[in-house]
């Protein structure tokens, strides 16, 4: 018999977190009752049981209480957490919908189960396209579209092109170098261990790399490592982290180069006054350098062309993800702590309910 009330775990902010890593202080899990009865849902609505949830740096800049200018408004105190997420629909009050069709939304709610209006449903997954499902939140996910547009769009990388990507070994970098390796760059990065460096040298195919973590001055560590590193100098910076890391680059930069700057994650656990400033600026007047932020959102007229190119290299097998998998619902806190240390390799995701 089809159940028509279930409980559903879901995370809210209990309190901002102006300073340092989000905890249970701040996340609070809380379960409560959902219809799931036909009568119960809205029309232009969908049931959905949450299968899997990508766990993003961003999330983070909006649990802090201050709006710093950084991708999307604040959570209100008592807000479900949003994330993109895959999920099964369960029941269907819009004929464009069925049970059983999966489903990604970029803003799921980070619960087991949720009733959302089928609008914000970005896309329908087949689920015989023969791609597992955490890779839509992966390579086919914001990360890879993130390294897409750093890469091909902004970066302009071209065969011969020297690209550095920081954060080599996480959701944005292992598909950053492995687009840039696709397009003929020589490609270095730099990761918080060792064993992270190895990875991205064996599986993404990165040139070089070196572990950031035991470098004290990132300026005297690339400047020491210009002759293995970069003896023609930065093309393509894919500027993930920020701060110190940055200043080092601006110094080994050629002229023309591009810096897409991707998000600068060293920086999200400080308030602006407390994080630290770049001082050698001027390096992109005299280098002429183009630096550019961006929001993904603001590509979304490019997804069907990533998505076609992405697809293609995943079925060819020329571009690889490495997924760090945790069950549960309950995991999400820790999870998004753990964005903040070098403890994971690759994209990290909350497996919420078992797909079937
Ligand atoms: P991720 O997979 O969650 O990886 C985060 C990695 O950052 C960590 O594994 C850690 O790896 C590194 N890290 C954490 N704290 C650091 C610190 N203090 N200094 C240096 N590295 C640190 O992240 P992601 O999804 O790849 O995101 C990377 C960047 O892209 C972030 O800044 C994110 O905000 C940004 N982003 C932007 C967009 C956009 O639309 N602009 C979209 C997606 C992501 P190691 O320390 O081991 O290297």
């Amino acid at each position: 018999m089809a159940v028509n009330v279930v409980e559903s775990k879901e995370w809210y902010l209990a309190g901002y977190a102006a300073e340092g890593v989000p905890t249970t202080d701040h996340l609070t899990l809380r379960s409560v009752p959902l219809s799931l009865s036909l009568d119960s849902i809205p029309d232009a609505h969908v049931a959905v049981q949450l299968l899997f949830i990508s766990v993003d740096p961003y999330l983070r800049t909006r649990m802090s209480g201050q709006e710093d200018g950084l991708y999307f408004p604040q959570f209100s105190l008592n807000q479900v957490i949003t994330a993109f997420g895959v999920g099964r629909v369960m029941r269907s009050k819009d004929e464009k919908y069925s049970e059983g069709d999966i489903v990604l939304n970029a803003f799921f709610p980070v619960a087991e189960y949720c009733v959302v209006p089928s609008s914000v449903l970005i896309r329908k997954i087949d689920p015989e396209a023969g791609i597992p499902l955490p890779e839509y939140l992966s390579c086919l996910g914001v990360p890879g579209f993130a390294a897409w547009v750093g890469i091909e769009v902004l970066g302009e990388a071209k065969p011969g092109s020297n690209a550095f990507i920081s954060a080599a070994a996480g959701g944005v970098g292992m598909v950053a170098g492995q687009l840039a390796k696709l397009k003929g760059c020589r490609v270095i990065g730099s990761t918080g261990s060792d064993a992270k460096v190895r990875l991205i040298k064996e599986e993404f195919g990165y040139d070089d790399a070196f572990n950031y973590n035991k470098e004290v001055d990132f300026d005297a560590t690339l400047s020491k490592m210009m002759c293995r590193y970069f003896p023609n100098g930065i093309d393509i910076y894919l500027e993930n982290v920020g701060s110190k890391m940055l200043e080092a680059v601006l110094n080994h930069v050629n002229p023309h180069a591009r810096i897409p700057v991707c998000g600068m994650i060293s920086q999200y656990n400080q308030i602006w006054t407390e994080r630290e400033g770049v001082r050698n600026l001027l390096n992109i007047v005299g280098k002429e350098v183009r630096m550019e932020g961006f929001l993904v959102g603001s590509y979304l007229d490019r997804f069907a062309d990533f998505t076609v190119e992405m697809e293609g290299y995943l079925k060819q097998g020329k571009i690889s993800s490495k997924i760090k998998i945790y069950e549960g619902i309950q995991s999400f806190a820790e999870s998004l702590g753990s964005l903040f240390s070098s403890s994971n390799f690759g994209k990290v995701v909350i497996e919420v309910n078992k797909p079937r």
